[in-house]
């Protein structure tokens, strides 16, 4: 069983890397920023108030958020675990997300924190070329992991695996399950 977060700047290729961990360990996956894209595309009431806020790489208030999180956990209690993609973002969250667990009685969080330069990061999103992609957005969203995002980080440095994102998916992929066989519960 695994009950892991992924955790690192935008750009840095969690989503990429959080769909073949999940697929390979068979986890429930949860990719905030995907659900809110796709809240979004449907026009539900959810994607009317995040539209403004994701376009411009703003953070989505932290009790809709939460509430999103825990709905998806209870819903979704599986005997693999699960991994989260994108959340927590801010402390108030991360705080949030503790009372949750300790809820569901999951223990032995691990948190797999990738990580990349700016020049890389911003490189690598603007050959994404996703909506939120352009280049007054991508500053605005690194320096808004700086601000809000990077203290999370210290959150959890007792239970944090760190790993270089930079270089090839495959090779990033193995480094990570290299880490990971160690964890395994
Ligand atoms: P991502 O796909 O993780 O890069 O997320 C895309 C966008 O969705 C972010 O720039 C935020 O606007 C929003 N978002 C995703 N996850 C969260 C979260 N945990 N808290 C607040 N906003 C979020």
């Amino acid at each position: 069983m695994y009950n892991l977060l992924i955790f690192g700047p935008p750009g840095v290729g969690k989503g990429t890397q959080a769909k073949f961990i999940a697929e390979k360990l068979g986890l429930f996956h949860l990719s905030t920023g995907e659900y809110l894209r796709k809240a979004i595309d449907e026009e539900t009431e959810l994607g009317k108030k995040a539209k403004v806020l994701v376009e411009k790489g703003s953070l989505v208030p932290d009790d809709l958020m939460i509430g999103i999180v825990k709905e998806a956990l209870v819903k979704n209690v599986t005997e693999n675990g699960f991994i989260l993609d994108g959340f927590p973002r801010t402390i108030p969250q991360a705080k949030a997300l503790a009372e949750i667990f300790e809820e569901l009685k999951y223990k032995d969080i691990l948190v797999l924190h990738l990580t990349a330069n700016d020049n890389e990061l911003v490189r690598r999103l603007l050959n994404r070329g996703r909506g939120d992609d352009t280049e007054d957005t991508i500053k605005h969203r690194l320096r808004i992991y700086q601000e809000a995002t990077k203290p999370v980080i210290d959150f959890y440095k007792n239970c944090t695996l760190e790993i270089d994102g930079v270089g090839e998916v495959e090779d990033i992929n193995n480094a990570i399950f290299e880490r990971l066989r160690s964890f395994a519960s």
